[in-house]
């Protein structure tokens, strides 16, 4: 995955290691075709965004970490440009939250549902969910409603990255806190979650990790503070603001 031909001085090598990473995982069958419109989508935000972290998604992403200490059954959810960009990073904030991985796709076809959970084997991952799919989010057509009932069908905190707007929704009409990595902070994801982190999903992950890491010892009282302490108005509207100055210093 690393062995792309770009020079580490090239000013776009993230984000051309990114494409590369999309495209192996086109060639693998684990990201679908419309992954690389959607990955599309998103470079051109965070270009916007001057390809950094804000302040604001920092922020965002220890808040994250809080809610995800703090749950009953937190779950990672997984999709085809997730298990492309950050198949290993996802393992290591299941590890570091003692969330459970699920697999959950909006083009769901069983062989890439097979694919997916074999290629986060190969990065770590012991138990992967999604592929009992006996849990229905309600409110959504057949396929794009499955989930495990022991998995997303049962969690009170998720994290859904890169994920559909429709979906979101749903998942936060159950009642669930909903974690969302989206550069869009406009997309009904990023406007639907408890904590939008409106960043590129190769560096919120491990800082979401970092974070959780950071925490471990901390007490439930203070997980609590940053939770409450955190402003999702006030962090769409940051990166709003930074897109539309586009002032990249
Ligand atoms: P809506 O949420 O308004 O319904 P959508 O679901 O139609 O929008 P998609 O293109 O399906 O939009 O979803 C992809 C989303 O993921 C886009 O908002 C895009 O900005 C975001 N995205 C794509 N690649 C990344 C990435 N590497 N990191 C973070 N976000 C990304
Ligand atoms: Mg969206």
């Amino acid at each position: 995955m690393t062995d792309v031909d770009v020079p580490e001085s090239h000013p776009r090598y993230e984000s051309l290691l990114t494409r590369h990473r999309i495209e192996a995982g086109v060639e693998k069958g684990i990201t679908s075709k419309q992954g690389l419109i959607a990955q599309g989508r998103g470079e051109a935000y965070d270009y916007l965004l001057g390809e950094r972290t804000l302040g604001s998604a920092d922020q965002a992403e220890r808040a994250a970490a809080a809610h995800l200490l703090l749950a009953d059954h937190p779950v990672l959810s997984v999709n085809g440009n997730v298990a492309a960009l950050v198949p290993g990073e996802m393992v290591e904030l299941a590890d570091a939250t003692g969330a459970d991985i699920e697999v959950n796709l909006f083009n769901r076809t069983q062989e890439r549902m097979e694919r997916i959970a074999d290629h986060l084997r190969e990065h770590g991952a012991e138990d992967v969910k999604g592929l009992t799919a006996d849990g229905r989010i309600p409110g959504l057509d057949h396929e794009r409603a499955k989930v495990d009932a022991d998995g997303i069908g049962d969690a009170d905190v998720v994290l859904v990255p890169l994920e559909d707007g429709d979906r979101a929704e749903a998942l936060a009409e159950m009642g669930k806190t909903e974690l969302v990595v989206d550069l869009n902070p406009l997309s009904r994801s990023a406007q639907t979650a408890t904590v939008p982190i409106v960043d590129n999903i190769i560096r919120a992950v491990p800082n979401v990790t970092a974070h959780a890491r950071d925490l471990q010892d901390a007490s439930e009282a203070d997980l609590r503070d940053i939770v409450a302490a955190f402003d999702r108005e006030a962090a769409l509207d940051a990166a709003e603001d930074a897109i539309r100055r586009g002032d990249l210093d």
